[in-house]
């Protein structure tokens, strides 16, 4: 097959096209999530983009295999090995245990994830699950000399590599070695920049999880996870390493230092990196202002799908700045968006022609650096295009399977709606949760009106209103909008 997906390779700093290992097939890795609270929906922005990556690959026409790790253990506040243990910290804030804690987080993204229909990886491995795995690597990494024991932990020597800021011209290196001189200084170091492969001399007490060591009772450093269970599932070679930005540095860094020296050679080719999510202030992120996520969203009545054709709206490699009243606006437009597909008739056959043309089309926007916007621009010319609405649909089915946005789903529940005993939908962009509630409400204020309930009635508008539904008495019966 033709290899057509070009990307941005953090590692050559260029756009490049997919050349994978085997003719045909992706081995793909994600960093998974630290599940020691809800995900951020600045976090999921990385998570809606590299789903992006996965359907695209997959429309193109390869085998895919995405492997995604859950970090249960090992992971600091800070990513330079210092700080909070993140695990203890959730669970001493409420009250359970770190096994609880992760099971409940792990549960509570996938939710997140389904919500924004994200597709679960094909192999999903929590830390926890290969300790034998990390073991092992450490132990190779100590006989080859890549790595020493001080202080009773064992460490990953960087000096003995030729080349350790693999991602980063010189001027940033410098900026990386003094970033990392404001962080608590651990003597058991030989270089600044070399990190923790494996704990044991713990200074959190109270460490839940421990295991057995050929260096004593400890718990492995966060880095030597995701090299562990890439190694473990995808072998030794892997196409496509994907996170957020936040993740080259020190974690994808130190993730290709121990992966190459354990190896011997050359371990992944492309690394895809997905940008910030900002609001005016700055970057989000959990500690800062309001804790922005998906089931917060939903609240106030915006259907999470509304959050990934935001995201699918920007370019993955440019800061996105997050608002209500943007989003109000994207809401907007994909109600409008969904009335257009709705309005498309079952009449006619599909034009095989007119379907193949505009199918590459599209696969040449998304192919191209991911150009998701200009996927969707693809999107509304084709329905501005001369052909017929079956064909038409049959493309926006086709379309869907890499923007996931239930484009046919939405448009045919809106036009079920309308025909609801009038009860139309003037604003669909909210969840379906939000909507049956909505529906709920205007029925309940309908048996009240009949009762010569006018009070409740009225009670039943206010409340509506102050969640943002407005409602209006028209000849067809009740309209409701967003406000
Ligand atoms: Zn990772």
């Amino acid at each position: 097959m033709e290899n057509k997906v070009k990307i941005f390779n953090t590692l050559t700093r260029k756009v490049e096209t997919v050349i994978p290992n085997v003719e045909g097939k992706i081995a793909m890795y994600t960093c998974g999530p630290t599940v020691y609270h809800f995900a951020h929906i600045g976090n999921l922005r990385s998570y809606i983009m590299e789903d992006v990556l996965e359907k695209t690959l997959r429309y193109v026409g390869y085998d895919v295999k995405r492997v995604m790790n859950i970090t249960d253990v090992g992971h600091l506040s800070s990513d330079a090995d210092t700080g909070e243990d993140k695990m203890l910290k959730g669970a001493k804030r409420e009250n359970k245990t770190v096994m609880e804690i992760a099971k409940f987080y792990t549960d509570a993204f996938f939710s997140d994830c389904h919500k924004l229909n994200i597709k679960t990886p094909d192999v999903v491995e929590p830390a926890t699950n290969c300790i034998d795995e990390f073991i092992h690597m450490v132990q190779t990494l100590l006989e080859k000399g890549f790595a020493y024991i001080a202080g009773e932990n064992v460490y990953f020597d960087t000096s003995k590599l030729e080349d350790y800021y693999v991602f980063s011209s010189q001027s940033e290196k410098e900026l990386m070695v003094g970033v990392r001189d404001d962080v608590e200084e651990d003597e058991n170091k030989r270089n600044k920049s070399d990190f923790v492969l494996w704990f044991t001399k713990s200074k959190f007490d109270n460490q839940e999880l421990k295991w057995d060591s050929p260096w004593g009772v400890g718990y492995p450093g966060w880095h030597i996870e995701c090299s562990g269970i890439s190694i473990k599932h995808l072998g030794e070679y892997m196409d496509i390493h994907c996170g957020g930005v936040d993740n080259i540095f020190p974690h994808h860094t130190n993730e290709i230092a121990q992966s190459e020296a354990y190896l011997g050679h050359k371990w992944c080719n492309y690394w895809f990196h997905v940008h910030h999510l900002n609001d005016k202030s700055g970057k989000m992120s959990k500690s800062k202002g309001e804790f922005l996520t998906v089931s917060l969203l939903q609240e106030k009545g915006y259907n999470p799908l509304v959050y990934r054709l935001f995201c699918l709206q920007s370019h993955y490699r440019k800061p996105l700045e997050f608002s209500y009243e943007v989003m109000d606006n994207v809401a907007a437009a994909y109600n409008k968006l969904l009335k257009r597909i709705a309005s498309l008739k079952d009449e006619g056959t599909v034009d095989k022609e007119a379907f193949a043309a505009w199918r590459i089309k599209f696969e040449d926007a998304i192919a191209n650096d991911m150009n998701t916007s200009m996927g969707i621009t693809v999107v509304y010319d084709m329905l501005k295009a001369d052909m017929n609405d079956c064909t038409k649909k049959a493309l926006i089915g086709s379309y869907d399977e890499v923007l996931s946005l239930d484009l046919l789903k939405g448009a045919e529940n809106l036009a079920n709606m309308s025909n609801n005993d009038g009860n139309v939908a003037e604003n669909s962009g909210v969840s379906p949760e939000m909507e049956e509630y909505i529906l709920s409400m205007i029925e309940e204020r309908k048996a009240a009106k009949k009762e010569k309930n006018f009070a409740r009635a009225d009670e039943i508008r206010n409340e509506l209103l102050e969640k943002g539904v407005a409602l209006e008495d028209t000849r067809e019966g009740v309209k409701w909008k967003l406000v």
